[in-house]
């Protein structure tokens, strides 16, 4: 079956992540039929020009274009939005491709696809990791679930979003993946967080610890783009950390489903709780560090 070239593409779900892959397709010259539950966000992008057209409902785009995206936040979101009133179910048939990129539970990913199939229409499980940077610059990993056909034909639209594209496996293998991604990040900034406030309490200047750090074994992207921001205390998103702290519970559940103990994404799922706690769901999930500074009783920003 033929690709999407010169046809309108559905984006659903126009937030942090949503709003750069939109206008990186739109630059790769595909026209856009965007909703958005806020309206804000679909305005943004109709002032950006004639290659943005608004619909009314999730069915209103799916109504309108062959190939529909969701970036959205959770499963329950993803489940309205395609499964709810005025979904897109009722509009997919032959040719239709769902392409949800949101990270949501892999069951529900599982049931998605079950759905669309029973319309006669395709879907994609294919989350992605890079962050808003990343979406930004059209550089993201994308981890692809579903049949490879599928994956061909919507290679042009991933491409245009993203660097490093990969075909996992079947339905919800997509997000199998970036479950475990997310446990290399969470951990990742756990250590980060943990070595930075050691380091500083202990005397040494955070800003070279970052420095020399980055030229060795312990050197990460992490470390890498967020060591400084975490020194100085700039938390703005990013990525939430409320929406890491559900990507650690898929994890957790993933990991329970399949018999596989997960000792360390335990631990760590604990310190973004202590985060939820504090009432900072809404930042960006390199403030783990606050954690640790609490635990502490220390402020590396107070000497960086
Ligand atoms: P966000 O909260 O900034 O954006 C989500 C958007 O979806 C919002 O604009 C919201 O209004 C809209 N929305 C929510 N429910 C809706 C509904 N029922 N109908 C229509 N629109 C609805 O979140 P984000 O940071 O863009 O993340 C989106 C997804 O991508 C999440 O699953 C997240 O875990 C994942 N992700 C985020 C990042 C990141 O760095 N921010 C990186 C990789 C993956």
């Amino acid at each position: 079956m033929a690709d999407f070239e010169g046809m309108p593409i559905g984006f659903i779900g126009l937030g942090i992540m949503g709003k750069p892959m939109a206008r990186n397709l739109a630059a790769a010259g595909y026209t856009l039929v965007i909703y958005n539950r806020s309206q804000d966000d679909i305005d943004t992008l109709l002032a950006e020009g004639g290659q943005f057209q608004a619909a009314g409902s999730p069915c209103d785009v799916a109504e309108r274009t062959k190939a529909v995206i969701t970036m959205l936040p959770d499963s329950p979101d993803v489940r309205d939005v395609v499964l709810g009133d005025n979904g897109v179910l009722p509009a997919l048939g032959t040719g239709h491709l769902l392409i949800d990129m949101s990270t949501i539970a892999p069951a529900t990913a599982v049931e998605v696809n079950g759905a669309v199939r029973e319309r006669g229409a395709r879907a994609l499980d294919a989350p992605v990791s890079g962050g808003d940077k990343g979406a930004i610059a059209g550089t993201l990993s994308i981890m692809v679930g579903g049949d490879a056909e599928d994956v061909q034909r919507a290679m042009p639209l991933f491409e245009a979003m993203g660097k490093t594209i990969v075909h996992v496996g079947g339905a919800g293998a997509g997000q199998i993946v970036k479950a475990c991604n997310q446990v290399v990040v969470a951990v990742n900034y756990a250590a980060v967080s943990e070595a930075l406030v050691l380091g500083a309490k202990a005397g040494v200047d955070p800003d070279k610890i970052v420095q020399v750090l980055s030229g060795g074994l312990a050197a990460s992207r992490v470390l890498e783009l967020k060591g400084q921001t975490m020194i100085a205390h700039q938390f703005a998103p990013g990525f939430r950390t409320d929406l890491h702290r559900k990507d650690l519970g898929i994890a957790l559940s993933t990991a329970g489903a399949n018999s596989v103990p997960t000792p360390i994404t335990a631990l760590v799922t604990q310190l973004f709780e202590a985060l939820a706690a504090a009432g900072t769901g809404d930042l960006d999930h390199s403030a783990l560090v606050t954690v640790y500074e609490e635990m502490a009783k220390f402020t590396i920003g107070d000497m960086g």
